[in-house]
């Protein structure tokens, strides 16, 4: 008897300590987090998961050692009873039996303590998620902001080391902005932004990421499109600025973005891609803005759209004939993705 109730009284103060370091550890983390970005950001969540199990682990195993203190305490009292009265007040008896009565309100008040941190936890796996949803999201336009589109660069860039999943970065600029802003004023410019960020958005497909580079530049990163597959997003890139609606005292004024191309090419790094389609961008600057040139890797072209147009021009990497660009950049995607699936698993998941 002494035995079970020193082991248990050992549990409990394991117990107790787990939860402590645990409980520890994860109020240090909200403010990691909020720094972290990438890895960082993908370890706070994991973090979060695992705290929630180990507090849910160690609710259950305090409920069972408290049922099993529940089971020892009636057996004493039943034995005592069976007992006759002197025998019933034996000092050992009693000793054994408020010891037990003792464990079970250490055990109890455990079992609340875990039951507030679980509670404690949830709450903050919440905070944490807001936290780094608004430190990955521009507050003017609602998009993904640079360091969230790095995220998902890198992410695009491994599944390119690894399974030669291709994909397109389209880099576009507001044609003279600087000028809107002068003739309109500072405040038409930011609902001008948030237009063109919401009709980018709209226009583009729900796994392109349309971030917001800065100032009055957007980037799109295109998942599973090469040069072949990208010109309808490129297309509908242009004509979604073309397109919006920016009204300041009820009139309806124009805008325009010049756009920039690139597709990753084999051993590529993500500063020579973006370079690239950095260039393709001041080319079409170059030519007249209000446009889409493209970087192929040795050279400048430009890639004509006309407005309202739902042709695409023919890629440089030579598209499906015949077949609608959107149906083309579907085939593309489906075709890489079964690559990537048939692929051993050589540590697919980004970090
Ligand atoms: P270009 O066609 O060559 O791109 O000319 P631009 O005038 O658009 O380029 P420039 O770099 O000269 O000016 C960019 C302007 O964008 C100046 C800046 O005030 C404006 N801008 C950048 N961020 C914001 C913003 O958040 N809100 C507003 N309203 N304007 C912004
Ligand atoms: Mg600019
Ligand atoms: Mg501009």
């Amino acid at each position: 008897m002494s035995t079970t109730i020193l082991i248990t009284g050992l549990a409990l103060g394991a117990l107790q300590l787990i939860a402590g370091v645990a409980i520890g550890r994860w109020t240090a983390t909200p403010r990691r987090a909020l720094r972290a970005a990438g890895e960082d950001r993908r370890r706070a969540r994991r973090l979060a998961g695992e705290l929630q199990t180990l507090t849910a682990d160690l609710s259950a195993q305090a409920r069972a050692q408290g049922e099993q203190l529940s089971r020892v305490d009636e057996r004493l009292q039943s034995e005592a009873a069976s007992l006759d009265a002197d025998s019933a007040e034996h000092p050992l008896t009693s000793l054994v039996s408020g010891v037990v009565r003792e464990m079970l309100r250490a055990n109890q008040s455990l079992q609340e303590r875990l039951a507030s941190a679980e509670l404690e936890l949830e709450a903050r796996t919440a905070e944490v998620a807001e936290h780094l949803q608004t430190a990955m999201t521009d507050p003017l336009t609602g998009l993904p902001n640079r360091r969230a589109l790095d995220d998902h660069l890198n992410v695009r860039a491994d599944a390119w080391r690894k399974h030669q999943t291709p994909f397109s970065v389209v880099m576009v600029d507001v044609d003279h902005f600087k000028q809107f802003n002068d003739t309109h004023g500072h405040a038409a410019g930011d609902q001008a932004l948030r237009s063109i960020g919401a009709a980018l958005r709209g226009a583009l497909r729900h796994h392109d990421v349309v971030a917001r580079y800065g100032g009055e530049e957007f980037a799109v990163v295109l998942p599973h499109t090469d040069l072949s597959t990208a010109h309808a997003a490129v297309r509908k890139t242009i004509d979604a600025v073309r397109s919006t609606v920016v009204e300041v005292h009820g009139e309806t004024i124009p805008v325009t973005a010049s756009v920039g191309l690139a597709s990753v090419r084999p051993s590529e790094r993500l500063e020579s891609l973006m370079r690239r389609a950095d260039q393709a961008l001041y080319a079409a600057k170059q030519a007249g803005r209000d446009r889409a040139w493209l970087h192929d890797g040795h050279d400048l072209s430009p890639l004509e759209h006309r407005v309202g147009s739902t042709e695409s021009p023919p890629g440089p990497g030579g598209g499906l004939r015949g077949i609608s660009p959107d149906l083309q950049q579907a085939c593309s995607a489906l075709s890489s993705s079964m690559t990537a699936l048939l692929e051993p698993e050589t540590g697919t998941h980004a970090p």
